[in-house]
């Protein structure tokens, strides 16, 4: 009997969508297929391959009516914010803007005795195992540059959103991409697991939880494959004494509770400089107050039910251990009646501290603690007092010092008055158990492919 992997809807706790497995001899076939291909694909201009990346992105971008509710159905987002396309086209569109640059030979030396240069070549098949969290603007970070700088591309996609691993796919094919260049593939996790194993992919992308990242690591140990793996987080934001707290209450709730808080950079706890901790609060216990939890489908509802009920539960643990130890929930739950399995209130925690699961353990959901600190060296002490290290948010107008402790900071990216975005051009990194590799950026480049030296002595 073939096995199938089922998409529940969290709208209703209905199967919404249902695909069948390849089995693992179908996958070895497509890995072969794939690898056959990908010499004539690497062999094309990269403008060529540029432009048929932005070609898939603007079709993806004409079927965007179809994708927002069909995301909402999948993983839970509301249908007013309109869907990932502007991120995703911006990510891709950078991508393919610096990639003559990125990929441009590093010449040493072109004289009469020599030529001598370094050449980026691409790695030959990149598997990219994508999250449903943003599922198109996850899996666009490593597709679009794995594909411009030449490689071929097996995506396998979250089981919790599988229809937009098949929609990246179908408009990079129907914008030019040659069919076993780029392919879709649903796989158990043995299956991925005996693939890696058996190096059948020359670079993967993981990008999931610690669990997923230290199987993927298992299961490339031995073969030399190349790892990219971007991880969960718990990332703090800082409010300084002279921040713009509006500013910063507004940011940081923003960063805490879109998306459900189920975004790998979302604020998961706070400190706040002790003379501006209860006005902070107060603004931030506003803010979420005014949450509309319910059917992402509704255009009134800013709150959407998280991807899956275990998800829901776990951070309905986290919060209910921190109350029975001291922690003291600031959003009035009568604001929720509807409050209930896949759907989860907000929730604000003061009198929270770092023996408390909620402080220590990623969340993924609409919780946020926040506690007050006496200064600079507090605050850094809290923020780096985690496994984790993906991103900080620093509230100050004081740009010098958000350097400062920024420099003092285990992290991936340090922001100052913003969070939970991802610029293009700087590098998408983490560091402790939030992974390693580079996403984006010029470093994106270097990560999906490999440096060949060249060294001519002319006769
Ligand atoms: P997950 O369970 O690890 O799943 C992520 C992806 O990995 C899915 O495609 C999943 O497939 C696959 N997967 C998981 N374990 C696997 C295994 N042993 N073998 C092969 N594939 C495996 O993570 P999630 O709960 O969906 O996503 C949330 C997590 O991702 C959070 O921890 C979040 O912080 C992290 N995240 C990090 C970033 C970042 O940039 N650092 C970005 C987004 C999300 P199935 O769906 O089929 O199980």
């Amino acid at each position: 009997m073939t096995e199938t992997l089922k998409c529940i809807s969290p709208v209703d706790g209905r199967v919404y969508a249902e695909r069948a497995l390849m089995p693992l001899d179908e996958a070895r076939a497509a890995v072969a297929r794939a690898r056959a291909a990908q010499p004539a694909w690497a062999a094309r201009p990269i403008a060529e391959r540029a432009e048929i990346v932005r070609r898939a992105v603007a079709l993806i971008g004409e079927a965007n009516d179809e994708i927002v509710p069909e995301l909402a159905w999948q993983m839970g987002r509301p249908v007013r914010y309109g869907g990932e396309f502007r991120g995703f086209q911006e990510r891709a569109h950078y991508m393919a803007d610096i990639a003559a640059d990125a990929l441009a030979d590093i010449r040493i030396e072109d004289s009469a005795a020599f030529s001598r240069y370094i050449r980026r070549v691409p790695h030959g098949l990149v598997l990219v195992v994508a999250p449903w969290n943003y599922p198109y603007m996850t899996a666009i970070n490593t597709v679009a540059p794995a594909l411009i700088a030449g490689n071929a591309v097996m995506l396998k996609h979250a089981s919790q959103t599988p229809l937009v691993g098949e929609r990246i796919i179908c408009a990079l094919r129907d914008a030019g991409v040659p069919d076993d260049v780029a392919q879709n593939v649903f796989l158990s996790h043995d299956t991925t697991s005996a693939l890696i194993a058996s190096g059948a992919f020359q670079f993967v992308n993981f990008t999931g939880s610690v669990g997923g990242g230290k199987a993927i690591e298992r299961a490339a140990a031995g073969t030399f494959t190349g790892l990219g793996l971007e991880l969960g987080g718990k990332d703090p934001g800082y409010v300084m004494e002279d921040a713009d707290l509006d500013a910063a209450a507004d940011g940081l709730m923003d960063g805490a509770m879109f998306n459900s808080g189920q975004c790998c950079c979302g604020i998961e706890r706070i400190y706040v400089h002790a003379s501006v901790y209860e006005p902070f609060v107060e603004k931030c216990v506003e803010i979420v107050s005014k949450a509309r939890l319910g059917n992402p489908l509704d255009p009134e509802t800013t709150m959407g039910p998280m991807a899956q009920v275990r998800f829901a539960d776990l951070v309905r643990a986290q919060t209910d251990e921190a109350i029975a130890a001291g922690a003291r929930p600031l959003i009035d739950r009568a604001l929720f009646p509807n409050d209930g399995g896949a759907y989860l209130m907000p929730q604000i925690l003061v009198d929270v501290d770092h023996s408390m699961r909620v402080m220590r353990e990623e969340s993924f959901g609409p919780v946020v603690g926040i506690m007050p600190v006496k200064d600079d060296a507090e605050a850094i002490a809290m923020m780096n007092d985690s496994e984790f290290g993906l991103t900080a948010s620093l509230w100050t107008r004081d740009a010098d010092r958000a350097a400062r402790v920024g420099d003092a900071i285990e992290t991936g990216t340090v922001f100052m008055n913003r969070c939970d975005y991802l610029d293009p051009a700087l590098c998408w990194t983490g560091c402790k158990n939030t992974g390693r590799g580079a996403g984006l950026s010029v470093l994106g480049y270097h990560a999906l492919t490999r440096p060949k030296s060249y060294h001519l002595k002319k006769s």
